[in-house]
């Protein structure tokens, strides 16, 4: 019997995460003046303990004892052999999947949500609010807040909050408090219904919603927090990546494709930073993260500086960029449905150390239902992509007669989404491409603002 599972033990645990900002450069994000941000300009957003760690450039952060002590709930996750996945290819490859769909909420997010509220409480925080688009990150927050006494605010895009009512009730267990965005809660709220009582929504609104009940609170106990983009939730996901690297080694091997799906960025970050380590000290190895055709911002969108949210609350980021008005077509991975990217991997990208690539919706489904015929675990909507770029990986590996080992990130499994697998089947879901028009339409929104510069790493 072949091996199917690569398991750590819990004394086998990364005890320290890896920080790229200490091995690339990034321009910095810029205030309304033109300026580079500081720290205090961030404070009533962010507590200071993470405003620190945001623009720490130590390779090695410590990973504090009591978030390792919740990690260890689900913590090491298993890295899996896709071996009958391989068999029904019939490809050569060897194909490893980091299954991150073991967490409580089912995904990679609670490894950054819980040591982000870890240090919100060790500042003296009480109460967090956030936005949602898919419910994913809402529930893994509401989740972290749950085991480390906090209360948890969530915005949630009124379109999914009416679409899945489990998300909601997910929250609710964790002791979470879950409000349909725009909310009358909130001046941006109000503003977005008496615009329109009926909009949808977006994660533009839910955003401007979450900071401004958080820096409004004149009670100091507040804070926002995000799930992806910023360069501590690159961080905290980098447990992935260090894990995965222990667990090949176990059986003697070292990818030469990385793969992940590219929301906001981080859980293909997580996976792949310790190896862009090794290929910036000169390793060869390929490393793809897998955005929508739908919304390709790293395949077609401009390197510019621009907003994270629409309403412009947020500093000017150095990432690829739709515009930060971009309103990205209906498909169904509410996770990859973001304007931007991470500056981190929107860098990376830049200088070549990474090849981004897109797929379209239905070719994801595809694979994401031939992983789960092989496989048996139904992958979530966002996981479908890497899943088509893996599959792609493979077939090449079979044409060229090579045993390519590819490691891929699982990023959670779709149980909340059978909505979106039922229209599939039904054969109600299409393709959506952006033409050059559309993209180009995009812009009026960043083009009165600075440019990064290219810089270099090595
Ligand atoms: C949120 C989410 C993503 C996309 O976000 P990233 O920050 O790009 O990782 C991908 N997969 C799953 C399962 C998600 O919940």
């Amino acid at each position: 019997m072949e091996v199917r599972k690569i398991v750590l033990t819990e004394d086998e645990i990364p005890r320290q995460w890896y920080n790229i900002l200490a091995d690339i450069k990034l321009n910095p994000p810029l205030g309304p003046n033109g300026k580079p941000v500081g720290p205090d300009d961030l404070a009533p957003v962010f507590p200071m303990n993470l405003i620190e760690q945001e623009m720490s450039t130590e390779r090695w952060i410590d990973i504090p004892e009591p978030v390792l002590d919740v990690l260890s709930i689900w913590r090491p996750s298993p890295l899996v052999r896709a071996l009958s996945l391989e068999r029904a290819i019939g490809t050569p490859a060897k194909i490893f999947f980091k299954n991150e769909s073991v967490s409580p909420p089912g995904s990679h997010k609670p490894n950054t949500a819980i040591p982000q509220v870890y240090y919100n409480k060790v500042f003296g925080i009480k109460r967090i609010t956030t936005e949602t688009g898919a419910g994913q990150w809402g529930s893994a927050l509401s989740f972290a807040c749950s085991q480390f006494g906090l209360e948890c605010k969530v915005f949630m895009v009124r379109v999914s909050f009416d679409q899945k009512p489990y998300r909601k009730a997910m929250m609710e267990a964790w002791g979470g408090k879950c409000v349909a965005s725009p909310s009358t809660e909130t001046r941006a709220g109000r503003a977005a219904l008496e615009k329109n009582p009926d909009t949808p929504g977006s994660l533009g609104i839910a955003i401007s919603e979450a900071v401004e009940a958080a820096v409004s609170d004149t009670s100091g106990e507040t804070r926002y927090s995000l799930g992806s983009v910023l360069n501590h939730v690159m961080l905290h996901q980098t447990i992935m990546g260090l894990e995965a690297k222990k667990q090949l080694e176990k059986v003697g091997l070292y990818p030469d494709v990385i793969i992940g799906c590219a929301g906001g960025g981080s859980n293909f970050a997580g996976l792949a930073f310790p190896f862009v380590l090794d290929k910036i000290n000169g390793k060869e190895i390929e490393i793809y993260p897998v955005e929508p055709a739908a919304c390709p911002t790293l395949t077609r969108a401009p390197f510019v500086y621009d907003h994270g949210d629409t309403a412009g609350y947020t500093p000017l980021l150095p990432m690829h960029s739709l515009g930060h008005d971009f309103v990205p077509p209906p498909f169904h991975a509410g996770g990859l449905r973001y304007h931007g990217m991470a500056p981190t991997v929107s860098q990376l990208a830049d200088e070549g150390l990474i090849t981004p690539k897109s797929v379209t919706q239905l070719s994801a489904y595809e694979a994401g239902v031939k992983f789960a015929r092989t496989e048996g675990h139904i992958p979530a909507p966002e996981t479908t992509h890497a899943l088509a770029c893996v599959i792609d990986e493979a077939l090449k590996a079979k044409e060229e007669g090579k045993e390519k080992v590819i490691l891929a990130n699982w990023s959670g499994h779709g149980l909340l989404d059978l909505g979106a697998y039922e229209r599939f089947f039904a054969k109600d879901l299409s393709d959506f491409e952006l033409s050059d028009d559309e993209i180009r339409a995009s812009e009026k929104d960043y083009e009165n603002f600075p440019r990064p510069e290219h810089l270099k790493s090595r």
